[in-house]
């Protein structure tokens, strides 16, 4: 969602204004995570910089100032060399049903840039003054088609149901946060993958103007955290290395007009998602 008036105005009601952040010394990115634009990274390992990267997004977009606490297993693999067997997965990928076209394209085509796994909510629909949020399989959360299209805002769309649709193949350059259109210039080609998830919203009767602060409780469905962790999985093989996942907000953190999203992503849950598929692509006979 924008930020702007509406969130200030909200902080400013809610507690003392903080300090004002120290401006970015010259050549500096803003936000905490620390982006060496030489070394196309953010500060520390790759684990270092997940728990920097993930940190919790609250109402508004304001961001939790401890790192995050990354599951084991999740910690355990970020940024090491990607260990699964592709043709399990595939033959995994083909049990269910879907085509490794609509999860940010073919396998055998290598993303070796890609280092972020950029994960965002859509905040649409918007649902305005409605009193609660309709079913996760009402047509309106489940369809995909409108935000696709050669200006499509993300590389893969996931709706409700963890059906995904393609916006753009993973090895399409493409930039999706304030982050990188203003701060990276030319400079990182294909460094982030995004990913939305839909999640819809609904305007907070206690803030201001046309806002859309209220998320659903769960965030996200089962569905889309199993899709998610077939996606972070099909991008990392690509890759050739478990990519760093990131939270949308973090990246846009200190900049004007930063997103608020996702909200109530749980990273336990996410976590689950992926130990499963691991224990699936341990059990299934190969191919
Ligand atoms: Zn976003």
């Amino acid at each position: 969602m924008k930020l702007g008036l509406v969130i200030m105005a909200a902080l400013l009601a809610a507690q003392p204004a903080p300090a004002p952040a120290p401006a970015p010394a010259p050549g500096q990115r803003p936000g905490s995570c620390r982006f060496n634009s030489a070394a196309l990274q953010f500060r520390g390992s790759p684990v270092e910089q997940a728990q920097c990267l993930l940190r919790p997004v609250g109402k508004y977009g304001k961001l939790s100032s401890a790192p995050a606490v990354l599951p084991p297993s999740l910690a355990a693999q970020i940024g090491r060399p990607i260990d699964i067997d592709k043709m399990r997965f595939r033959g995994l990928l083909s049990a269910q049903g879907r085509d490794e076209y609509l999860l940010g394209g073919p396998l055998d085509a290598p993303i070796p840039r890609a280092r972020y796994f950029v994960i965002h909510d859509t905040s649409q629909p918007w649902l305005g003054d409605a009193a609660s949020f309709p079913p996760d399989d009402a047509p309106q959360l489940s369809e995909l088609a409108s935000y696709l299209g050669p200006e499509a805002v993300a590389h893969v769309f996931v709706n409700r149901l963890g059906e995904t649709a393609p916006g753009h193949d993973f090895a399409e350059p493409w930039r999706a946060s304030k982050f990188e259109l203003k701060s990276l210039d030319d400079a990182a080609p294909g460094l982030f993958l995004h990913v939305e998830l839909v999640q819809p919203r609904r305007r907070d009767r206690a803030g201001r103007g046309r806002n859309d602060a209220l998320a659903p409780l769960p965030g996200f469905t089962p569905a889309q955290y199993d899709a998610l962790a077939l996606l972070y999985v099909a991008a990392s093989l690509r890759c050739g290395q478990w990519l760093i996942p990131a939270f949308h907000a973090v990246l846009d953190e200190g900049m004007p007009g930063g997103h608020d999203d996702p909200q109530h992503f749980v990273l336990d849950d996410f976590a689950a998602a992926l130990d499963a598929l691991r224990q699936r692509l341990a059990d299934d006979p190969p191919p």
